[in-house]
């Protein structure tokens, strides 16, 4: 058997991207490797979100260029395949600065990867082909299904048509696209039936997905959450990334009526600041942004929200800056991702003439990161006392121990050899660290995890 390398970059959609490519590959009788140097095909799965995210990928290429050379002296043969979101941008561009790629192959046509790799050095595919990608992806083995683990992904729909100036992905992802239920369903229940007990429901707009459901009705994610909830095994669902602009009334109740649904939203707002909101083609002011939180905290008191920020995006103030600081003030997260803002080439935001110095920028991260950080401890420390459910998910960092996670996607780490991985377990939280939380089993039994 020949050995593939597959790295991603970027968010979970080019992780589950990956294992599907695994997939494809396995049909054509390569075997995943985790040690690149023994790989007869290194696959990189890019991501072009941030200059500096595409950068990385032509640091990691002079490195694979390297050791194409070093396994050729050793007379082997080493396929370089480009992947993801700059395949799609840069196209053939990749082989021209770095001639040691063999192949392109942008996000929508990676289940061609076979036939690319026999058409021979120098092969671009960056369509955005008519065919179902996802009917034409092979279904896993039962034995690389199992190695999903107790939680997996499940990508519901892919690409973009919001265009906000600052953002690639309507470009490398293409439009919103939007899989059939009964195409989700098949591969929930395989997922489910390998041993996997929490699905994450992914799509660049996931709340954006709809789709004809198997009563004839049309159905939108509230609704297909409550059914991927009656897939035998499945105990936990989570989503993610939503856009405040399609969180719909059926799913905010969803947050109310669904145990399983876990009670944790990533909802990215970017800008507390309407001039820059409307600049960024957002489609919702700083206030909807609160009103929308306050009735998903109606329905569901506890829930934990996490968001995107954007900061020096061009022509933000000062005053713009403090909206969205009085906005993270006002919302209070739980956690959230922060950014400076990195002109991406094509996009409206990039021609702009307001742009932003970098020091600027840096001060404007660094005094959000800070409250960002200070709400995350306290909401962290807020969990102490108290008994939440963990889901057990893999060996703990000491052996006797096992780490999962809580409702509120909290790392737990608990010391017990009375529960196995894929239970659900009542733990008391004792101690809250930088990144982890530890506990102890609420049913006395145990001692807390050092
Ligand atoms: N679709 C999601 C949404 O609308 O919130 C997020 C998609 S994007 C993969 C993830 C995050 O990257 C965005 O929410 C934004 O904060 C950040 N991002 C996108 N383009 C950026 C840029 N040009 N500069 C800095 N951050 C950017
Ligand atoms: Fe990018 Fe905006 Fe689409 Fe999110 S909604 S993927 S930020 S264009």
């Amino acid at each position: 058997m020949k050995k593939a390398f597959i790295k991603s970059y970027g968010c979970q959609m080019n992780v589950y991207d990956a294992e599907r490519m695994a997939d494809v590959l396995a049909r054509e009788d390569y075997a995943e490797t985790a040690a690149i140097e023994e790989a007869d095909l290194v696959v990189l799965n890019t991501c072009h979100i941030r200059e500096k995210a595409a950068e990385k990928v032509y640091s990691e290429l002079g490195r694979v260029r390297v050791l194409k050379a070093e396994r050729a002296a050793k007379g082997l043969d080493t396929k370089v395949v480009v992947a993801g979101c700059v395949a799609q941008a840069e196209g053939r561009e990749i082989i021209r600065r770095q001639p040691a790629v063999d192949a392109v192959v942008g996000p929508q046509s990676y289940h061609r990867l076979p036939e690319l790799l026999k058409s021979g050095h120098g092969a671009v595919d960056t369509e955005f082909p008519v065919e179902d990608k996802f009917a034409a992806l092979p279904a896993p083995s039962r034995e690389k299904t199992r190695s999903r683990g107790i939680s997996a992904f499940l990508t519901v729909q892919e690409g973009c048509d919001k265009f906000c100036t600052f953002c690639v992905v309507p470009y490398t992802r293409g439009a919103e696209l939007s899989r059939p239920v009964a195409q989700i369903l098949a591969e929930a229940e395989r997922l489910a039936g390998a041993g996997v007990r929490e699905f994450t429901v992914i799509g660049q707009n996931v709340n954006a997905w709809h789709g004809e459901g198997p009563d004839g009705r049309p159905w939108s994610l509230g609704r297909l959450l409550h059914r991927l909830a009656e897939v035998p095994g499945i105990l936990r669902l989570r989503y993610t990334t939503s856009h405040p602009r399609d969180m719909d009334d059926a799913l905010t109740a969803a947050h109310r009526d669904l145990p399983a649904l876990m009670p944790f939203l990533h909802l990215p707002v970017q800008s507390g600041s309407d001039r820059i909101l409307e600049a960024m083609n957002r489609g919702h002011t700083g206030d909807a942004y609160r009103r929308l939180v306050e009735r998903i905290r109606t329905a569901r008191p506890d829930i934990a929200l996490s968001s995107d920020f954007i900061v020096g995006f061009p022509g933000e103030t000062d005053a713009d800056f403090a909206d969205t600081m009085r906005l993270i003030a006002d919302v209070g997260f739980a956690s959230a991702f922060s950014f400076k803002y990195s002109p991406r080439p094509g996009t409206p935001a990039a021609e702009s003439g307001e742009q932003v110095p970098e020091p600027v920028k840096a001060e404007r991260l660094r005094a959000l990161q800070a409250l960002l950080e200070a709400q995350r401890q306290a909401f962290n420390h807020g969990t102490v006392g108290r008994s939440v459910s963990v889901l057990l998910e893999k060996p703990g960092r000491h052996p006797g121990q096992l780490a999962g996670k809580s409702p509120y996607l909290q790392a737990v780490q608990i010391e017990t050899d009375a529960h196995r991985i894929g239970d659900v377990v009542p733990v008391r939280i004792v101690r809250a660290g930088s990144n982890s939380l530890f506990g102890e089993l609420d049913d006395g039994s145990s001692r807390a995890a050092a």
